[in-house]
């Protein structure tokens, strides 16, 4: 069986003081639910070090929300997949659709981040999802396949690399796709993955994301083919990530 994983996406929230909330999460996640599901929190990278000594040997992980393709070098307010490794790392977010939208990452930047990220011994965590035009026009499997088609690199496996799922107009809205349509996606994302990666692409996991909460986490959880949660906004608080975990 795949085991699931619940990942925070803090995306640009969280201070120091952030530290005592990401402690109660720490202690939070007992023996039983860390042995049924792993957690983690990508955190902006000025906090990436202080959590990574604060988990200790975790739950949660630490992951990265973006990294540059290069691992060092002249890129301005860039951050590299070694430096979030140094600091403690073990993943990083790759295309969330913030980053598409908001720096014009193509698939093909994606893709040469997933690469640079496992270069780095990190975790590829790959977003993907429809827009609300592409899925009233009835495209959301077709723009999705497209994006995993152009986003994994050759050469991802189970071990290295994470799917999610993020219908944009999910995110922050409140609203979710239905059961079945989660479903439906997920099944499709699996055929892709099986026809391309074989046992690999069977067996890796893929993430629900967008208005993840603990209201609707055993439900969007359950769901075939759904392998975990991204979680954005339920993922500052420790008791929402904490509701989340315990779906599972
Ligand atoms: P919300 O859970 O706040 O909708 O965000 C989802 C997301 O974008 C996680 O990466």
């Amino acid at each position: 069986a795949i085991k699931p994983l619940v990942a925070g996406n803090w995306k640009m929230n969280g201070l120091k003081a952030s530290q005592a909330e990401f402690y109660k999460m720490v202690v939070g996640i007992s023996d039983e639910v860390a042995d049924t599901v792993d957690a983690m929190i990508c955190a902006p990278s000025t906090l990436t070090a202080l959590l990574a000594e604060k988990a200790g040997k975790g739950p949660p992980a630490i992951g990265g929300q973006d990294c540059h393709t290069a691992a060092s070098g002249a890129h301005t307010g860039d951050i590299s997949a070694e430096m979030l490794a140094d600091a403690g790392a073990s993943a990083v977010i790759v295309g969330h659709s913030e980053r598409r939208t908001d720096h014009g990452e193509s698939d093909a930047i994606v893709n040469a981040k997933a690469q640079a990220a496992w270069r780095a011994g990190l975790i590829a965590i790959i977003c993907v999802g429809e827009t609300e035009a592409e899925r009233k026009a009835g495209n959301a499997v077709s723009i999705v396949e497209g994006q995993l088609n152009a986003s994994i690199p050759d050469g991802a496996t189970a071990e290295n690399t994470v799917v999610a799922y993020e219908p944009v107009w999910a995110i922050g809205t409140g609203l979710t796709p239905t059961a079945a349509d989660v479903a439906e996606m997920h099944k499709a994302m699996r055929v892709n993955l099986e026809g391309r990666l074989g046992s690999e692409g069977q067996a890796m996991r893929l993430l629900y994301g967008g208005s993840v909460k603990p209201a609707n986490a055993r439900e969007l959880m359950s769901v075939d083919n759904v392998n975990g949660a991204l979680v954005g906004g339920a993922s500052l608080k420790a008791d929402d990530l904490l509701g989340i975990l315990a779906a599972y």
